[in-house]
Formats: structure tokens, C-alpha cells, sequence
């Protein structure tokens, strides 16, 4: 059985290049911009970059928390909101030519806000473009109002991710509580967004843990999950316990379907930004 070791063939992937691969790089250098798709190592960066479409990453590049499988530096941000950043995105969003965009963000804990005013003004901007846009936030701490103030901006998918099952969140989330980030999708749904999560497994949690979240998603009618294999950015970070079979994968899609979850998105290099344009 495929435990640990080696990463397995299925989860090779192809190097990153292309005339729109250089494009996407340098669109997110001229406009002084973070990506998820370098801070996180993503595995799927040939592909997306070379589709010419990418995930922004707001408020900064250093996070106030330290989960156990982000690449993310760990620290104090020491300036405050960048309040020209939302237009920058939304230029980088119309050179890129997207119909779609995924916004992501560090977690600022240390604002009262959590920088969601920085989210509803992308949201706002990449509407005033005529495309589409999913955000994927932090869970603000559970406070009602940061949440509140992205909700308004009417995202057309709202995003927070639990990222695994809540038996390990104090390895792999420490700061975070996963009934509070179930709270946070479950007011989204109650505004009336389209609501997405996802976890990563691996990580060695069980396969019915991963089915008691499914419940949990089913109960607060989330529309939207995914699913996919946990990679350790670096030696620093947490080890991979279990590299999940592909038949694995399939059958969770099958079974969270079945369970009610409108589109399960779930494969081994499934990521939370992953063909995210087919999830409007
Ligand atoms: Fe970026 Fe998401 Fe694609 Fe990874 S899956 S390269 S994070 S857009
Ligand atoms: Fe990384 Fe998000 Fe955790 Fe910060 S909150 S360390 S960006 S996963």
C-alpha cells in the first residue's frame, strides 16, 4: 500500500511554460501582486499559468497565523491595508482577460476589520469588469461584521476552507476552531451566496472523518467542495502521512454527491482554486 515515501507517479506533474505562462508572471510582477499559486508550491501552477489564469493573494504576503502545511511566512505584517491593491487586482484581472477570478488572502488578525474591506472593494471591481469573482477569506476571527462586509459585496462563490478533519486541527490549524469556520460558511449560506470548502487529505485523518464533514457541509447546505492530496511545501512543514489512491478520490466525489453536496470536486491534485470556474 502506497504510504508515505515517494510521491506517486499520478501526482507528477509537468514544469511550468509558455508564451502565457511568462505573461501571467509578469502581469503579476508589473502590478506588484502575491499569488497563492508561488506562495503555496501549488503542484498545478504548469497548468493554470499556462491557461493564462492564476489566484491573487490579498492583504500582504506575511500571515499572523502558522497552520502546519502553508508555505505562507509567519509574522506580523507591519504595515497596514494597501488601499490601492483592489485596483491593481482588478487591472492584473482585465490584462489577464479572466471571466473569472479567485481571490485569496493571509489572515491579518491583527485589524478589527481582518482586511475585509480590501476584499469587498476587489469584489466590487471585478464585477464593474463584467466577470465573475470567488473569494476564498480567512474566518475573521468568527467576527460577524468582516464577514458581514464581504457578504454585501456579493461574491459569486464564497470560500472558506476547513482544510482537514477537526481531530487534527491542532497540528494543522492551530489558531483555528472548526465549528467557528463552519459558523462563518453557514451565515454565507443564510446571505444567499454559492458556498465552497474544501479539505486535504493525507494528512491522516480517516476516511469517515472525511464523511462526517460531509455531513456537516450537507446540514448548512454547502454547494461546493473539494478535495485533494496534501504535498509538504518544505521539510519544515507537516509530512505527508498517506498518499491517497485516485480510486479514493472518486469514490469521496461519488459518495458527497450522493449525500447531497451539489459538485464535489475531488482528485489527487484537486486544490481550492482548481478549475475553480467551472464552480460558479
Ligand atoms: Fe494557482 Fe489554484 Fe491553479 Fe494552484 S490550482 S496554480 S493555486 S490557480
Ligand atoms: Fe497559510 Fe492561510 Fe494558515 Fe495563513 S491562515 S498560515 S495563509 S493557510
Amino acid at each position: 500500500k502506497n504510504k508515505r515515501g515517494e510521491r506517486p507517479e499520478w501526482l507528477r506533474v509537468s514544469l511550468p511554460q509558455g508564451e502565457s505562462y511568462t505573461e501571467v508572471r509578469q502581469t503579476v510582477e508589473d502590478h506588484d501582486l502575491h499569488t497563492v499559486c508561488e506562495s503555496a508550491n501549488c503542484p498545478n501552477m504548469g497548468e493554470c499559468w499556462s491557461r493564462g489564469t492564476a489566484t491573487f493573494m490579498i492583504l500582504g504576503d506575511v500571515c499572523t497565523r502558522s497552520c502546519g502545511f502553508c508555505a505562507v511566512k509567519t509574522g506580523q505584517p507591519q504595515d497596514g491595508l494597501d488601499w490601492d491593491e483592489p485596483r491593481r487586482v482588478a487591472d492584473a484581472v482585465d490584462k489577464m482577460d479572466l471571466d473569472h477570478a479567485v481571490i485569496t488572502s493571509v489572515n491579518r488578525d491583527e485589524r478589527e476589520d481582518g482586511g475585509a474591506p480590501i476584499f469587498a472593494e476587489v469584489i466590487e471591481r471585478i464585477h464593474d469588469l463584467g466577470a465573475t469573482c470567488e473569494v476564498l477569506t480567512p474566518d475573521f476571527r468568527g467576527m460577524r461584521d468582516p464577514c458581514e462586509t464581504v457578504f454585501e459585496a456579493e461574491p459569486d462563490i464564497f470560500n472558506h476552507n476547513v482544510e482537514t478533519v477537526p481531530s487534527l486541527y491542532r497540528r494543522v490549524r492551530p489558531q483555528a476552531d472548526y465549528e467557528r469556520s463552519l459558523r462563518v460558511l453557514r451565515w454565507a449560506k443564510e446571505e444567499g451566496l454559492r458556498t465552497k470548502s474544501g479539505i486535504m487529505v493525507g494528512l491522516g485523518e480517516s476516511k469517515e472523518e472525511v464523511l462526517e464533514i460531509m455531513e456537516d457541509f450537507v446540514e448548512i447546505g454547502l454547494d461546493v467542495m473539494t478535495i485533494g492530496q496534501y504535498m509538504q511545501p518544505t521539510d519544515h512543514h507537516l509530512p505527508v502521512e498517506e498518499w491517497v489512491e485516485p480510486e479514493v478520490f472518486d469514490w469521496y466525489k461519488e459518495v458527497g454527491e450522493e449525500k447531497g453536496i451539489d459538485h464535489v470536486e475531488s482528485s489527487p491534485l484537486t486544490r481550492s482554486s482548481y478549475h475553480a470556474e467551472e464552480h460558479v
